[in-house]
């Protein structure tokens, strides 16, 4: 990975050179998917199943996914997994404390509607209320398809992400249990949890037919609880947990253009079918202590997430982390530079999925 990030972070000639250099390689671990390197050690597909069980964390099953990308998040769970003492707000507390310490300031729930550029030299951003920030330098933290399709329009970049597609979308279960963790039986662990020893067929199953049979069950699951994690948690009689899977926002179409919050019945209906399919699948199955705690619960829909995160078509990683984004020919868009003088971009897009990789 170090390799491919010296490739696209190192600005001119060497990280050129290293482009060029890098698409001479035909066969490096870096063009192959996972279920492909781990089927020449072993052809039992339950062990190959289990080594790639994280293939959730980047969005792509084992017969999709980079093996060098598996590869560095299972590395990066080798000494166990972190989790923000306070919760995850806490992160963006503490950012926020060191951007007011330089004279910085955070605006909170205000849009940017266009980036400003003149003669390719960024000039500002123009907010959704109609102000106008100015300024030469500008980092996008939003994807690179919210970047060059909405706020700054540029088809020469889109064009480069032509081949890229895009990681799923998903439906998060939001969880209040009216019972502490001990009581629960929950612990501070995660679970990925899978119908089969072939994921790529069950996700494949699963899109195609739209999600309607769930009733054969979700291809995966992930199932975690904050407030088991922290040890800062304060509520001890009450318990939150998560339940995420993926999904497409083709589903949900027909309800893309209502207020979020205020949408049809028919939303709802749909998504109450598929709360107590995760309920009955997801968290009875596994702590079924569980069964008559919930306080509260809701469904996040790829709409949901498109609203609050302003992900593009909801996807909740990016830039699809299949082989292909690792490709030298994909160095010139997936970088920090680009073709806009004083326009930098960060986040998933260009890192990988993760708060880690993002941070
Ligand atoms: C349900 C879910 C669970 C996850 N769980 C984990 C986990 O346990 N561990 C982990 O490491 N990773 C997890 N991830 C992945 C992780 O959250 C992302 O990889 C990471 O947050 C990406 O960071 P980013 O800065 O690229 O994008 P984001 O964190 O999505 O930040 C982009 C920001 O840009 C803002 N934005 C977009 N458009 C505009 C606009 N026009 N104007 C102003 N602002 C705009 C958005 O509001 C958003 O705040 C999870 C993701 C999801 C969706």
């Amino acid at each position: 990975m170090t390799g491919i990030y010296t490739r696209r972070f190192v600005p001119n000639f060497v990280g050129r050179l290293k482009s060029w250099m890098a698409s001479g390689k035909k066969s490096e671990q870096l063009n192959r998917t996972a279920h492909e390197v781990l089927s020449e050690i072993t052809s039992n597909q339950d062990l190959i199943t289990a080594v790639c069980y994280l293939w959730g964390d980047l969005g792509q099953p084992p017969k999709k996914i980079s093996f060098l990308q598996l590869a560095s998040v299972l590395n990066h769970y080798k000494n166990g997994g972190y989790y923000p003492v306070g919760g995850s707000a806490v992160i963006a507390q503490k950012v926020i404390k060191s951007i007011h310490q330089y004279g910085g300031r955070v605006l909170v729930g205000m849009g940017v509607k266009e980036i400003v550029a003149y003669k390719d030299q960024v000039m500002g951003v123009k907010m959704d209320n109609g102000d106008y920030i100015k300024s030469r330098q500008v980092v996008s933290c939003a994807s690179l398809n919210q970047t060059f399709n909405k706020m700054l329009p540029r088809p020469d970049v889109m064009k480069q992400l032509d081949r890229l597609s895009c990681d799923p979308a998903c439906l998060v279960l939001f969880v209040g249990l009216k019972a502490g963790k001990e009581a629960l039986g929950i612990k501070d662990n995660n679970i990925w949890q899978f119908i089969s020893n072939d994921c790529d067929a069950d996700l494949q199953r699963f899109d195609e037919k739209m999600g309607e049979d769930a009733a054969q069950g979700f291809p995966v699951m992930f199932l975690g609880s904050g407030s088991a994690k922290d040890p800062a948690w304060k509520e001890q009689g009450k318990t939150t947990l998560e339940i995420i899977t993926f999904a497409k926002k083709a589903w949900w179409e027909q309800w893309q253009d209502q207020k979020c919050l205020s949408r049809d019945e028919d939303y709802q209906t749909k998504k109450n079918v598929l709360i107590d399919r995760l309920l009955e699948d997801g968290l009875y199955l596994n702590y079924p202590k569980c069964r008559g705690q919930v306080e509260v619960v809701d469904l996040g829909t790829p709409l949901t997430c498109e609203h609050y995160l302003g992900s593009h078509e909801g996807s909740i990683y990016g830039v699809a982390h299949t082989v292909t984004r690792l490709h030298p020919r994909f160095d010139k868009v997936l970088t920090p530079y680009t073709p806009v003088r004083g326009l930098f971009m960060s986040g998933q897009d260009i890192t990988g999925a993760g708060v880690i990789s993002a941070l």
